[in-house]
């Protein structure tokens, strides 16, 4: 370009041109603009953190003792865990996906088919267990599960069942699948109020201790699932299912935990597990809220553990 070019191509900036040419070339503004959102997205990434451990620090209990393994090494590895319903593993989703990491063989038992439950408007009532057993299949294989048992007897109507005949599959069970470790529901609350969750626990409790004294009965501790303190004073304010069912003296709640399994790591097989559990989503929603719209990776740095009570302990 010529000296001549340039001086005809010389036409004065407006002062709107100016601020739009400095921002062009990366001048000053821009630099103090981008500045400026940097130190806004760091606040705010700190707030969260900040915010994300003053919510932790709320629900878990640090006095609560962390443990590695829930099967300990002296006993054959080896764990059962029963309940009544397709989804109701999700309270130990984290633990069995622990335990299957560590070698554990993992045997997951459901009484039911679950088909008096929520369709989540997904399917006819009519095909809700059909539905639900594929979801816990789907699950099962999520949390890397090596037997699963998935019984028929009636939802919501355990209590109706003979007691006798409950029990009896259940130690044929323990007896097939040789557990030295079995996690099942309290057998005072059941979680929260559900005659089938805790009647569930109350018989595999009374299987486990009539046959304490059994040479080749294989199960020496029983675990029940439990929450801390924080974790229920929050069910109570979040959970309609919690406000109606649980009760309002302690003595009468949950037992207090023993332990606490840490299951940061395994954040993204719990949720996918709940995520298998299509057409429970409203229980999900209600009981762990926002579980499918936070990241994994911030919301198991909140629900980072799963606490037990050690029921029944038959170690020499
Ligand atoms: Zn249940």
């Amino acid at each position: 370009m010529t000296s001549m070019g340039r001086t005809a191509l010389k036409i004065p900036l407006t002062p709107f041109d100016k601020g739009r040419d400095k921002k062009l070339i990366g001048g000053k503004p821009m630099k103090r603009l981008l500045k400026l959102a940097g130190i806004a997205i760091l606040l705010a990434g700190l707030l969260l953190i900040a915010a994300l451990l003053f919510i932790r620090s709320y629900l878990q209990d640090e006095q609560v003792q962390q443990t590695q393994a829930l099967v300990p090494s002296t006993l054959p590895q080896s764990a059962m865990f029963i309940f009544p319903h397709p989804d109701d593993e999700i309270t130990v989703a984290g633990t069995m996906s622990k335990l299957a990491s560590q070698g554990v063989e993992t045997t997951l038992i459901c009484l039911t088919k679950g088909e008096q439950g929520a369709t989540g408007g997904l399917v006819e009532a009519a095909r809700l267990a059909e539905a639900r057993a594929t979801e816990l299949k789907e699950a099962a294989a999520i949390l890397q599960v090596d037997h699963l048992e998935i019984l028929d007897f009636p939802d919501g109507k355990i209590a109706e069942v003979d007691s006798d005949l409950i029990k009896g599959v259940i130690q044929r069970l323990i007896l097939k699948y040789r557990p030295s470790v079995v996690v099942t529901y309290d057998n005072r609350i059941g979680f929260y109020g559900h005659p089938d969750h805790r009647l569930t626990g109350q018989y595999v409790y009374e299987v486990v201790e009539e046959n304490s004294n059994g040479t080749d009965f294989p199960v020496k501790r029983v675990y029940f699932v439990t929450l801390s303190a924080g974790m229920i004073a929050a069910a109570m304010k979040i959970s309609p299912t919690f406000q109606q069912r649980y009760p309002e003296e302690p003595q009468r709640g949950l037992p207090a935990p023993d332990l606490a399994v840490d299951i940061t790591a395994q954040g993204a097989a719990k949720r996918a597990a709940m995520l298998a559990h299509q057409t429970q989503w409203r229980i999900f929603a209600e009981l762990q809220p926002l579980y499918d719209v936070l990241p994994g990776w911030i919301y198991y740095r909140v629900f980072d553990r799963e606490y037990y009570a050690l029921a029944l302990n038959n170690e020499p």
